[in-house]
Parts: C-alpha cells; structure tokens; sequence
C-alpha cells in the first residue's frame, strides 16, 4: 500500500471503495496518486456540473473567500440574496431557502409541506411517493425513499410516506385521503436507474393535486440545474409545481442546496427552519457562477446537442451487443444491458490502462451517464469508444 493510502482506516468505513486517491481534476478529467488519469462520466453523482475545477467557479470562490465566507444566516449576505433572484426569476417559485445538501433540501420540503398541512389543510400530513425513488439519507428523507429495503433499516420509520408506483396515476389516486398533502416525486427517477415520469404523468399529478388540494414537490436534486436540458426537468412537462428542491450541480461541487416555492406555499414562521451555514455567501458565490454559466445564451443548446450524441452512440452500441436500449433526458442517460455485469464494466473501465474511465451502474443490468454538462464532443466519443472496448473485454 502506498503512503498515500496508509491512514485510511482512520475514516469510517461506509461503502466500498477502490485503492485509490484522487488528487487533481480538470474538465472531464480525474487525476488518482500515481498520476494515472481517468476519463470522468460520474462526475460525483452529476455534483460537478461544469467538470472539475472550472475556472470560473475557483475564481468565484477565491474572490468570495477573500471578502466574506460566513456572517451568519442570521444576516443577509448579499450572494444569497443574488443566487435566490436568479433562481426566482428562471422558475415558477417566488422564494428560496438555501441549503446544504439534498437529503437537507428535501427535509425542508417535507416540513415545508406539514406545515402548510397543519395551517390549511387542519392538520394534514401524508405525503405520497414513489416506489424506487430516492430522496437522501437523513431519516426522513430515507423514509420518504422508495428504495428497496429502506423501510426496515434503521426503523422505526418517520410516519407519512406512502409509496405509488411511477407513471401510474391510479397507484397515487388510490392513496389519497384527507391528511394528504402533497405527492412528491423525482422527475427522472436517477438512483432507480434513469426512469423518467412521463410528460403525461406529470401533468396529470398537476391536475390531480389541484383536484385535491394537494402540494405537488418536485425533487431536481439530480435533474435541475441544466442536468435534463431545461434549466429545470419540471419545465419540459410545461407544469407549474408548488415546491422544488435542488442540490448536487447547482453548487458545481461544493455543498449547496435551495428549497424553492411558490409564495402562497412559503408558511414557514420564524424559528421553523434554519441552520449555521445555510445561504453562506461561499457556497451561494460558487452557485452564482455555476447558474451564469448555465443561464448563457447557447449552453442548454449545447447540452442538448451532447445528449443526442450521447443517446445516438449507446444506440450504437445496444444493436451492436443486443442489448435492450437507452434512455434519460438531457444528459442524465442510461444504458440498458442484457446482463448483469455492470459492475464488472465499470471496474474494467476504471481499471483500463495507461487511462481510466469512470461509469456508474446504479442497477446490475444499468449504466448510467452523468457527464459534466460542458463535456466535449470528443470526449463523449471517447467515452462511447472506451466502453465498447471495455464490454468487449469483459464479455470475452
Ligand atoms: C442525490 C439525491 C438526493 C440526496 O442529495 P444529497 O446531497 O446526497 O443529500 C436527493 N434526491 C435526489 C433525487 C438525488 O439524486
């Protein structure tokens, strides 16, 4: 072991990961300890949004650094104020609390939606989900999750979560009772695999909350923020929510979250919400620089026009390996193999050499494709000929 991995028992174990450490990042790029380089299309989860260490968001942070990092959110700092302008004026939503993760973004959500149960709808406090999905770690947030096996670890749960099935509009109709308040849901599901709620079924859960009185919560930790290529996946579906949560690219890499919604939702009084380092100027400087580069004339053009080639090159490589077909939207794709050797795939791709390559398979049979949303055109056609190559390897 090299003196670089020596001292890693001293963190806790809690997943699995490979010998290695990553010490520089560039683009698309990622460095590990020996120098080797690895052609990134996790980038974090889809956390670094403009690749790693892209200069607009260094300079913002440096310059932040050096005038303001914390007041305190018990003061108004004028980055917040600025990135929470942005944000209102590219959605539907009027107000904005920052955050610091998803899991946060989403708990914020949750106890944005029980009060407005408490004070509208006498004491209302269900909220439907989604079986498979995923809304963070933290208790309630686990308990809001779909994912499999979630409901019995760490139990007890947080009560109210009831679970419907994706682009089924019966499942969720079948749930509702009069403590339901709001039914919240990932417009592509990420964790679960890449499965987008239709357009259709969007718009009719629209039509099925104001039928009902209910909150309709979109959680775009994964899909907003350009991902999807919309700024936000809600807007593809022409749908107005009443709350929407966002993190991972909208802070480029550094821990940033909102909690957005509309004005007659926004019943939080003092004392109900807050936290030590929400809204601090550093991270809402950094979020400035990664909404201006996204908010710019002609970048969605270009993510959209990676996304096709994207999308047309794991076609490509469906027929060629018969495998069953690929989805997402924008760039937050997957391919959908015929076996399960996904982890296989993505240790061969980073193990391949003299560089690596970085995948995902949130499923045995599933791919998944997160690339920074400025990724090249070569870059993609690297990556679609590496894991060609990779497949072949693995599949002997
Ligand atoms: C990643 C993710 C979360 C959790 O975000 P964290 O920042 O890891 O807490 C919540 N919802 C969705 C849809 C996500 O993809």
């Amino acid at each position: 072991m090299s003196t670089e991995l020596s001292g890693i028992e001293a963190l806790m174990e809690i997943t699995a990961r490979p010998d290695l450490v990553f010490v520089r990042g560039e683009g698309s790029w990622l460095e590990d300890h020996t120098g080797k380089r690895y052609l990134d299309f996790v980038q974090g989860w889809a956390v670094t949004s403009l690749g790693h260490c892209p200069a607009q968001l260094v300079e913002a942070i440096t310059a932040q650094a050096k005038q303001l990092i914390n007041p305190s959110p018990a003061f108004y700092n004028q980055p917040s104020i600025d990135l929470a302008k942005r944000l209102v004026s590219a959605s539907c939503f009027d107000r904005v609390f920052f955050a610091n993760s998803g899991a946060e973004a989403n708990e914020g959500a949750i106890k944005l939606a029980r009060k407005w149960g408490r004070v509208r709808r006498a004491g209302g406090y269900k909220i439907i989900t989604f079986e498979n999905s995923f809304h963070g770690r933290t208790l309630a947030t686990m308990s809001a999750s779909g994912k499999p096996g979630w409901d019995t670890l760490f139990a007890p749960q947080v009560d109210g979560f009831l679970k419907a099935r994706l682009n089924d509009l019966a499942s969720v109709e079948a749930l509702i009772d009069d403590q339901t308040v709001a039914i919240m849901l990932e417009p592509v599901q990420g964790e679960a695999g890449v499965l987008p709620a239709s357009t259709g079924f969007l718009q009719a859960l629209r039509e099925l909350a104001d039928l009902h009185g209910l909150l309709l919560i979109v959680d775009e930790v994964q899909t907003g923020m350009g991902r999807t290529g919309k700024m936000f996946a809600y807007q593809h579906a022409g749908i107005t929510p009443d709350i929407m949560t966002l993190a991972k690219g909208i802070g480029g890499g550094v821990p940033l979250a909102a909690l957005c919604a509309r004005e007659e939702v926004s019943v939080f009084e003092h004392g109900d919400q807050g936290g030590t380092y929400n809204g601090n100027p550093l991270m809402t400087a950094a979020g400035i620089a990664v909404f201006d580069t996204i908010n710019a004339p002609g970048f969605l053009d270009s993510v959209n026009e990676r996304a096709q080639q994207l999308s047309e090159g794991l076609l490509k490589l469906v027929s060629k390996w018969g495998m069953k077909g690929e989805r997402g939207q924008g760039l937050l794709r997957a391919l959908l193999m015929d076996r399960s050797d996904g982890a296989a795939i993505v240790e061969a791709a980073r193990n391949r050499s003299p560089e690596g390559m970085l995948l995902n398979a949130p499923r045995a049979d599933v791919l998944r494709f997160m690339p920074a949303l400025n990724v090249t055109a070569d870059e993609i056609d690297l990556m679609l000929a590496w894991l060609d190559e990779t497949i072949g390897q693995v599949r002997g």
